[in-house]
């Protein structure tokens, strides 16, 4: 019997507890720091230390004799957990901290992806010094801007003209993301249909997961501010066979080949956003060297098989030899966030109805929770992500949302309309 430990406290990191507590093999699952979901769950503990500090959890993997550790967020990804406890001879799935460049530099991405032909929108990179105004000023518009380094999500702006894209990449060099923006990327503005193309990847050989698709704005009809997501499901039909197979072969494959090559294995899970373009080209938008939130919701009440099995089998270079399966059913998830989300929120609203959905087909992820005494309260942006599944991604859709409806705290909001592309399509 094995003990695993999941970095990270989010709604992705109940999600990956949730699973792999499930494992037969599996006799106690460590979340640090977790939230109210994992420290609710069976045969889980919560342990309190922040997914950041490294040295902490190598010395929580050490005295708690763990045998397998796997990284939720990007952050101590980018810190080089990975390396920290490979040195230590702990076995920890995700990518090495150069490996995780992908991520937590997009000026390194873009040359990667150009060094390997790997389609992208054209871009450049600046720095305060080399910045070229008339480089902006030159381009049709929308333009946009990107920090190169990690900015939690809000370090990228579409910018309708020049003006506006020179002030965005000006605020970033005077420092408005921290070192995140010492480097600036400016790209084209491509349209298209946005897909994420997940998968675990052993340093050669990739798996990829079932598909999935997710709502990054805030307001029903894809409108409002950016978010970290508001919602997803799985599959997403936007990824037809056809588009699987180009992603596949343009995308995914050169970039692990590549990366091996290069000297710095990838190995870990490994999302891409790509926007799909009417030709069918799909362009690389970003890479995430992590799972995504909430795909990982309803990709996880998919997953058939054992989690710890296959970052098991990533770990010894074998995912040629595993087989995957999956639940034929779709599954949907929507999120739940506090009120003023993506901005300033509150903290601490008491939530109630959780046991009244406990009750209902279907599984309620915790994300920004936290128990205090025997109520659990809001404690984040991105609350709980309610799961339903179904035959088609209409039912699971219903599924979810009678777990919304049960749930209620001051301030909650949430889309009424997550899947409705997929739907759309019929
Ligand atoms: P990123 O963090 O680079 O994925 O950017 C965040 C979001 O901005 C993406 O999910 C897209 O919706 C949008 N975006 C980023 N780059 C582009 C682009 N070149 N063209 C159109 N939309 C983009």
């Amino acid at each position: 019997m094995s003990k695993v430990l999941i970095i990270g406290g989010g709604g992705r990191e109940h999600a990956l507890a949730w699973k792999a507590a499930q494992s037969p093999r599996v006799e106690c699952v460590y979340v640090a720091p977790g939230n109210a979901g994992t420290a609710r769950e069976p045969r889980t503990v919560n342990v309190d230390i922040p997914a950041e500090h490294v040295d902490e959890l190598v010395r929580l993997a050490e005295t708690e004799r763990i045998d397998l550790t796997i990284v939720g967020p990007e952050m101590p990804l980018v810190l080089g957990v990975v390396d920290r406890f490979k040195a230590a001879g702990l076995r920890c799935f995700g990518p090495t901290q150069a490996a995780a460049r992908l991520e937590g530099s997009k000026a390194y991405t873009k040359e990667f992806l150009a060094r390997h032909r790997i389609p992208t929108a054209a871009s450049r990179t600046f720095t305060r010094e080399t910045f070229d105004r008339t480089y902006v000023q030159s381009h049709r518009t929308p333009i946009v801007v990107k920090a190169s380094g990690l900015a939690a999500g809000k370090g990228v702006v579409i910018a309708d003209d020049a003006a506006v894209a020179i002030g965005c990449a000006e605020a970033m060099f005077a420092g408005k993301f921290g070192d995140a923006g010492r480097e600036v990327v400016i790209e084209q503005f491509l349209e298209g249909e946005e897909a994420s193309f997940i998968v675990m990847a052993d340093g050669r050989h990739i798996l990829p997961l079932a598909t999935s698709q997710d709502h990054k704005r805030r307001d029903d009809g894809d409108r409002g501010p950016n978010t970290g997501g508001m919602g997803a499901y799985s599959p997403a039909p936007v990824i037809t066979p056809a588009i699987h197979a180009r992603i596949m072969r343009e995308v995914i494959e050169p970039t692990i080949l590549g990366l091996a090559a290069e000297g710095t294995p990838y190995t870990g899970f490994l999302y891409a956003g790509v926007m799909i373009a009417p030709d069918g080209t799909p362009n690389v938008l970003e890479f995430n060297c992590r799972f995504g939130d909430p795909e990982t919701q309803p990709i996880m009440a998919r997953l058939r098989s054992d989690l710890t099995v296959l970052c098991d089998a990533a770990l010894d270079g074998r995912l040629d030899r595993v087989d995957v399966e999956w639940d034929t059913r779709a599954a949907l998830g929507v999120v739940m966030a506090a009120g003023g989300y993506p901005d300033a929120y509150t903290k601490g609203d008491v939530i109630s109805g959780l046991d009244q959905a406990a009750a209902l087909p279907g599984k309620v992820f915790h994300a920004g929770t936290l128990l205090r005494g025997n109520e659990v309260v809001t404690n984040g942006g991105r609350v709980l992500c309610a799961v339903g599944l179904g035959d088609s991604v209409k039912s699971a859709r219903d599924d979810a949302y009678r777990l919304v409806d049960a749930i209620r705290w001051p301030g909650a909001q949430f889309r009424r309309d997550i899947g409705h592309r997929a739907i759309g399509r019929g």
